[in-house]
């Protein structure tokens, strides 16, 4: 009996960091850097570090700015700006301060910016001819805390106004903001829904098909044989409807902690492991945030702490209790129980319904190429996440299709297309859904009669000549002036998209703020000195992703 007893107290001993490190773990980063807030308002979040977003973990906060524009945006310590960084997508304007600790904070989306660095953009702008700035001022700028630096807006990809307000280390990784002790109220705790049961065969492929939502309380028959497990999970905090993202995750299965993750920080180079990380298909479908416990083997994310060592197997007629601790950055905690039991094992059946489709394995660590109908399809090695069967199908009207549209991808495959006739020119490749609603419009090349396209999306494609040019007038009825003296224009182009935008008064290039979201490319009258009662000749150029052009001329009285 004392050496039974000996035993389980060494088992114990090893098991037992695993629930300490669970229990007691102090965040990578705490708040000691004396960080104020970069707003001086009430400080409510429409977006944390780590949540999903498109195909990439959030890398910042989005703190909410009211439903407006324009509250001073501030220094949160002191600093040297180290990038200006202008972009009609992304962050818009986004300002750079790095600061002595060896930190960077970021600011995006800005309405403008404040002097010296409004000064220094607009020079830079019209000395280089683009409204695009990615540069370190040469002359060193500083601020010290609680400077404005510039005003909050809802430039670059926003989806409203908000400031965009990211924390780098020293090595350029991200880091969550929230362990900063910001004061945002947050009296919320995760919320943990239902658990998605993946049925694997031996090798690891997934049966996605066959998954199984298992809801918490209760005991649940599923196929007994070997799975893999998502959950459900997301955060609010007060203030917001927003859906946030957690911060950590630790699950438990029979007791033991069987995987851990927690997301301090980020790595831009990996980032998009997100959707490896993510059940994608229904984060593809419906932008349900659902974890996977186990990660994919193509998966490079670092945010895991401890990585399941055993598959997991439903044993007939056998039970297997699944305990799920979800935690967000304030420490709220959210635990859930889920209770599977083993019922007959499930029959392997192979699709027989897609027998048009021509099929091959697919590896990670493989280059995967499919040929059917002079469509070619080459995957690069380390292209898909898990092993995947991979499948291509040629329809007589020229469509194909290219699968497992529900798997992730970490790299674009090729399409190369061989016997096509008639003009190749300004040729994209369109992405449709089931129901024939456009997904997203690919550029193609064409060279020696090949036509190619490079694509993460899987799923259905048609080509498309695009030979209509972008639309492009001004923005106000009569006259492109506003009342403000600023020149407004409107423009689009339906499938290749605008590429580039130019403008020029009587001949000098001038500089058109290109807002895509918004549709507009806007000249500010302040930039350049016009006398009034003298007209001055507008030229505005707009070309689209294949080449097509479109101009507006007119002649404006610019001053006043
Ligand atoms: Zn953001």
């Amino acid at each position: 009996m004392p050496h039974i007893f000996y035993l389980f107290s060494i088992f114990t001993a090893l098991l037992s960091p695993f629930y300490l490190s669970a229990q007691t773990r102090t965040p990578l980063y705490s708040s000691q850097s004396g960080f104020i807030a970069p707003l001086d308002i009430p400080l409510v979040l429409s977006g944390n570090f780590g949540e999903f977003r498109g195909d990439h973990f959030h890398t910042g906060l989005d703190f909410k700015t009211q439903g407006k524009e324009g509250f001073p945006v501030l220094a949160v310590a002191d600093g040297i700006v180290s990038r200006v960084k202008v972009k009609p997508w992304g962050y818009g304007h986004a300002l750079y301060l790095k600061h002595a600790d060896g930190t960077t904070t970021v600011y995006g989306h800005l309405s403008r910016y404040a002097l010296p660095i409004s000064e220094w953009l607009l020079e830079r702008q019209y000395s280089k001819r683009s409204f695009s700035i990615d540069s370190r001022p040469a002359t060193e700028i500083s601020f010290s805390v609680g400077d404005t630096i510039g005003w909050s807006g809802n430039s670059g990809s926003s989806g409203g106004p908000h400031l965009h307000f990211e924390v780098r280390d020293e090595n350029e990784k991200p880091i969550n903001p929230l362990q900063w002790g910001f004061h945002i109220a947050d009296s919320q705790s995760p919320k943990v829904g239902s658990l998605r049961v993946i049925p694997i065969d031996s090798q690891g492929l997934e049966n996605r098909s066959q998954t199984r939502e298992v809801k918490s309380g209760g005991v649940f028959e599923i196929p007994s044989g070997n799975i893999r497990l998502a959950v459900e999970a997301n955060d609010q905090l007060d203030g917001a409807s927003n859906v946030c993202g957690v911060y950590s995750l630790e699950v438990f299965v029979d007791g033991d902690l069987y995987s851990s993750f927690f997301i301090d920080t980020l790595d831009f180079s990996t980032n998009k492991d997100m959707n490896a990380h993510a059940y994608y298909p229904e984060w593809k479908s419906s932008r349900t945030q659902i974890h996977r416990f186990t990660p994919l083997p193509g998966n490079r994310l670092s945010i895991y702490e401890f990585t399941p060592v055993v598959q997991l197997e439903v044993v007939e007629d056998s039970t297997m209790h699944i305990s799920v601790r979800c935690s967000d950055a304030h420490g709220n905690t959210t635990t859930k129980g889920y209770t599977l039991f083993g019922g007959s094992s499930f029959e392997q059946t192979i699709a027989s319904s897609q027998s048009e489709s021509v099929f091959c394995p697919a590896m990670p660590s493989t280059v995967t190429t499919l040929e059917d109908g002079g469509v070619e399809v080459v995957w690069p090695e380390r292209s898909f996440y898990n092993r995947e069967t991979a499948s291509l199908q040629v329809f007589s009207n020229g469509e194909f299709f290219i699968g497992p549209e529900d798997a992730a991808l970490a790299k674009s495959f090729r399409v190369n297309l061989n016997d096509l006739e008639g003009d190749l020119s300004k040729l994209v490749a369109v992405s449709l859904s089931e129901k024939g609603i456009r997904l997203g419009v690919e550029i193609c090349e064409s060279q020696g009669g090949v036509v190619s396209f490079s694509s993460r999306r899987m799923g259905r494609y048609k080509l498309v000549r695009d030979t209509i040019a972008p639309r492009l007038l001004p923005k106000f009825s009569a006259t492109p002036l506003v009342s403000n003296g600023n020149l407004v224009f409107h423009l689009e182009d339906e499938l290749s998209g605008v590429s580039k935008v130019e403008g020029f008064i009587d001949g000098e290039w001038v500089l058109l703020r290109w807002d895509p979201k918004m549709k507009t490319a806007v000249y500010s009258v302040t930039d350049l000195h016009h006398i009034p009662g003298v007209k001055s000749q507008i030229t505005v150029r707009v070309e689209d992703g294949v080449g097509n052009e479109s101009f507006w001329t007119g002649s404006v009285e610019m001053g006043k």
